[in-house]
């Protein structure tokens, strides 16, 4: 009888323990993908990844069929789809790697269970993290809500899964399966096509996957610990939606960062660190699965945000008159990924300067990135936030001059995605307005015309947030 190996978020051969056990029981697989927007399986992809996966489907299934394997694309509830295809086909198994969402987590074990009641085989695989995240516990017992313990137990648990080689063959399932068309899910934009910028950008799959993380190696992580703060510079390993599509995973990261040739200790672990930093956040997300909806602090539930949904649409354009924020948010529309310095920027700011609810900037986020993660995403805003675990205080507010000084110093950055103010000398790149009028009209910016004056003046906005945090502190 075949055996179905579910495909989910882990659309790779290489480091795939389901695929793996699959082809090695030498029994007829079924190779199969169910897209689910009923929500069952946890909130739908964003724009930016239904493109993602449209490439990611197509060149998983170009792989599995150089193993000779068919992809089977099917769209419903995957509880549906699962029955439908074991009834056609008498498969008496089904494979799994097992993904960490609370909506996820709650389907697989309702799947898992009834698939059993039913005599059939269910058998799930880790690798989307390198080590489970329910697995490491405080000394009492419970979770760590702050990274240094975390990371301590985390290295404490030994080294991390060993990576498996991909499957060299399998056996083909011969019978027919009803498969949809790719093309009928419609996941790549109808109307205005706004994906031009994110093709130019990334190539989708395993292989592409692998190709970053070779480059990367080679080219950026000896210095990762120097560049990664820079927007202007390729300084960091732009893996993430890889890894969030799963076509590569942590494991075969963290190894082939380790063997890289000229990297000094202190860079690597740097770099380990961030790696650690999504297992951490997977941690939260297991251990408090409303990280996504609640305040991971509930003090914050009484926070008066009060923003418009003016300001909110400034803020998704990248017109807020910040070029340090509206690079950020362009280069976010324009490329489906944004550098994580200017991540904490623009999500400061929207909550800080702005005053408006982090969870309407996560939406955003979710539906814009092509790295759109349920742990990562949530437990970022939530920190910027200052409602989360190990959170930056409330009261820290980013200044986003200063930031884009510091970090974007001769401007290279705002250049790039703000072409407006591209001609403006660096002492002025990041606070056009104190430039003065002759230095503007060279550099052809009108402000309030061509590029916007600053929407809120910082220091104002900056204790309009520290009042409304006081004022909320005095309610708990
Ligand atoms: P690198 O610097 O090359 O790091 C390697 C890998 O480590 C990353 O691919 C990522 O998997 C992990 N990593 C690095 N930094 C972090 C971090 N702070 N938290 C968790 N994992 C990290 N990351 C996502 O993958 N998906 C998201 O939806 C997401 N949303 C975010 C929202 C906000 C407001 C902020 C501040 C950060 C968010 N991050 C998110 C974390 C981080 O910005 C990205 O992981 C990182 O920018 C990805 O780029 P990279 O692959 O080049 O990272």
């Amino acid at each position: 009888a075949p055996v179905i190996v579910w495909f989910r978020a882990d659309l790779r051969l290489r480091d795939n323990g389901a695929l793996s056990a699959a082809a090695a029981s030498g029994r007829p697989v079924i190779a199969l993908f169910v897209l689910d927007e009923t929500g069952a399986s946890g909130r739908p992809p964003g724009g930016a990844q239904r493109w993602w996966l449209h490439h990611s489907l197509t060149a998983l299934g170009s792989a599995l069929g150089g193993i000779g394997l068919t992809l089977i694309l099917r769209r419903g509830d995957p509880r549906a789809v699962l029955d439908d295809i074991i009834n056609r086909t008498g498969a008496q198994s089904v494979v799994w790697n097992r993904r960490y969402g609370p909506e996820a987590i709650a389907l697989d074990s309702e799947i898992k269970a009834s698939l059993a009641d039913r005599g059939l085989t269910v058998k799930s695989f880790a690798g989307a993290l390198m080590h489970e995240p329910t697995k490491l516990k405080t000394g009492s017992g419970g979770y760590y809500k702050v990274y240094s313990p975390f990371w301590r137990a985390f290295i404490g648990e030994g080294e991390p899964r060993r990576p498996d080689p991909a499957p060299g063959t399998a056996t083909a399932y011969d019978g027919t399966i009803e498969s949809d068309d790719l093309a009928d899910w419609d996941l790549l934009p109808t109307g205005p096509d706004w994906s031009g910028g994110i093709a130019a950008t990334w190539t989708p799959g395993e292989k592409g996957a692998h190709e970053r993380l070779k480059a990367f190696c080679a080219d950026a992580l000896a210095d990762y610990g120097r560049k990664r703060d820079l927007p202007g510079v390729d300084g960091t390993s732009r893996l993430s939606p890889h890894l969030a599509f799963g076509e590569i995973t942590p494991s075969d990261i963290w190894y082939a960062a380790a063997a890289a040739e000229g990297v000094a200790k202190k860079q690597l672990e740097k770099f380990h660190k961030e790696l650690a930093w999504r297992e951490f956040s997977y941690h939260l997300l297991v251990n408090f699965p409303d990280l996504r909806t609640a305040n991971f602090n509930d003090t914050f539930d009484a926070f008066p945000w009060e923003g418009s949904e003016d300001a909110l649409e400034a803020w998704h354009k990248g017109r807020t008159g910040y070029p340090i924020v509206d690079a950020g948010m362009r280069q976010l529309w324009q490329t489906g990924w944004m550098h994580n310095r200017v991540r904490m920027i623009t999500a400061s700011f929207l909550i800080k300067h702005l005053m408006i609810d982090w969870r309407r900037g996560e939406d955003w986020f979710w539906d814009t990135l092509v790295d759109g993660d349920p742990a990562s995403n949530a437990a970022s805003w939530q920190w910027v936030a200052g409602s989360g675990a190990d959170a930056a205080p409330y009261f820290r507010i980013f200044n986003p001059i200063l930031q884009g000084e510091k970090f974007d110093p001769d401007g290279a950055y705002v250049r790039r995605f703000v072409p407006e103010l591209s001609d403006l000398p660096d002492k002025y790149i990041h606070k056009p307005w104190e430039a003065p009028r002759k230095v503007l009209e060279k550099a052809k910016v009108s402000l309030g015309s061509t590029y916007p004056e600053p929407m809120v003046e910082h220091k104002r906005a900056r204790e309009r947030a520290l009042d409304a945090y006081n004022e909320m502190r005095g309610q708990a």
